[in-house]
């Protein structure tokens, strides 16, 4: 079977159900990295900026409706404090993460955050996963310096997205994908991704997944294992998932399969695939991943952004957790690149397509 962009739904399917075999997956999305991108490892430093959520997705921690947990948000000046930090070590693109939120104070202040960071931070790429919002407030995010926007559509098919959201008007499926279509036709770097082992999911829906991946012509991807959180309406359906670690190796056949599909886009190598193995770092980049993202959300918030159970909470200084990094991608023959915003070069290409270069 041709493992190249143009892979058939069919020739996804049979690699999604281990018809592989996998060792050859891997390579062939590893050479398709190579010869695109190369093997260099962009980091991109993460701030969970709040955990406060107007919305109730089944399967997630922060949703309005769990009330075990405190709720925060970070104050624009510890913000900075840590920007300024990952900035001095080297890292050169921070990305602002929190639950969908419209009020004024919310939009107000990551403009304000964005505004510090182009006044101050130079060579920097600002990237938002602050959920479905609305034109103009992106246009104010963009005006503020921000470049990329990350909004995974967490399941392509229509009837399984609405399976794993609530029917209140608030979580449409076709709101969604508006809101990825208007952000990708505003001149954003676009990344998507999908939850991957949601129960009932098949390898159909995850091939499809891909399609619309490649359909859309996305520029970055952050897609991961689903993993259950006890206080979500989703915990009812844990008996019907599949172990961990069938979820692991379908969350690295996704990474390698989007890789042929898509070579010059970035893909992380998540947290919730690190929170799976300890050994999920390594594993995502040998399966095509090229982005990795340390965490620089203060120690105090971090056990308050739980997603889901189990969620990695690295202990070390940012510092030590460079090293480390830098180490385990050595290991594997991969260059962590330091003061390097990492624009994919899908992107830079997509737009010197449209300039008619
Ligand atoms: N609120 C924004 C949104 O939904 O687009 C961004 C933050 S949200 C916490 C980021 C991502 O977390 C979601 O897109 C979802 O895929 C992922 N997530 C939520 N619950 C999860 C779970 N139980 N397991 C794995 N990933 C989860
Ligand atoms: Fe809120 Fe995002 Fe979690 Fe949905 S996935 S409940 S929008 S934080």
């Amino acid at each position: 079977m041709n493992l190249s962009s143009n892979l058939s739904r069919e020739s996804i399917i049979h690699f999604l159900e281990g018809g592989g075999p996998d060792s050859r997956l891997f390579e062939a999305a590893r050479a398709a990295l190579q010869e695109s991108a190369g093997s260099g490892v962009f980091l991109r430093g993460i701030v969970e900026l709040s955990n406060n959520c107007r919305k109730n997705c089944l399967y997630c921690g922060l949703r309005k409706d769990n009330r075990n947990f405190s709720r925060y948000t970070i104050p624009a000046g510890e913000v900075v404090t840590v920007l300024k930090s990952g900035y001095a070590k080297g890292l050169r693109s921070f990305l602002l993460q929190s639950g969908e939120l419209l009020g004024a104070s919310h939009i107000d202040h990551i403009e304000k955050i964005l505004r510090w960071v182009s006044g101050n931070l130079e060579g920097v790429s600002m990237v938002l996963s602050t959920g479905e919002l609305p034109a103009k407030v992106l246009e104010r995010f963009k005006k503020a310096g921000a470049h990329r926007y990350l909004l995974r559509i967490e399941a392509s098919t229509p009837e399984l997205y609405k399976r794993f959201h609530p029917d209140d008007g608030l979580h449409e499926y076709g709101d969604r994908l508006r809101s990825l279509q208007m952000i990708r036709a505003s001149g954003w770097q676009t990344g998507t991704g999908v939850l991957i082992g949601l129960p009932g999911q098949t390898s159909e829906n995850l091939a499809d997944d891909l399609l619309f991946m490649k359909e859309m012509d996305i520029d970055m991807c952050g897609m991961g294992p689903y993993l259950e959180h006890e206080q979500t309406p989703l915990w009812n359906r844990r008996g019907e998932l599949s172990q961990l670690e069938e979820r692991e190796v379908l969350t690295l056949r996704m990474i390698s399969l989007l890789r042929i599909l898509l070579p010059t886009i970035n893909i992380a190598a998540t947290t919730a695939l690190q929170t799976l193995d300890p050994e999920g770092l390594e594993k995502g980049l040998m399966a095509g991943a090229n982005v990795v993202m340390p965490n620089l959300t203060p120690m105090k918030y971090r056990k308050d952004y739980n997603l889901y159970q189990g969620k990695v909470h690295v202990e070390d200084t940012l510092d030590e957790v460079l090293k480390i990094l830098g180490n385990r991608c050595g290991v594997i023959g991969r260059n962590v690149e330091l003061e390097n915003p990492g624009d994919p070069i899908h992107f830079t290409n997509r737009m010197k397509a449209q300039a008619g270069d």
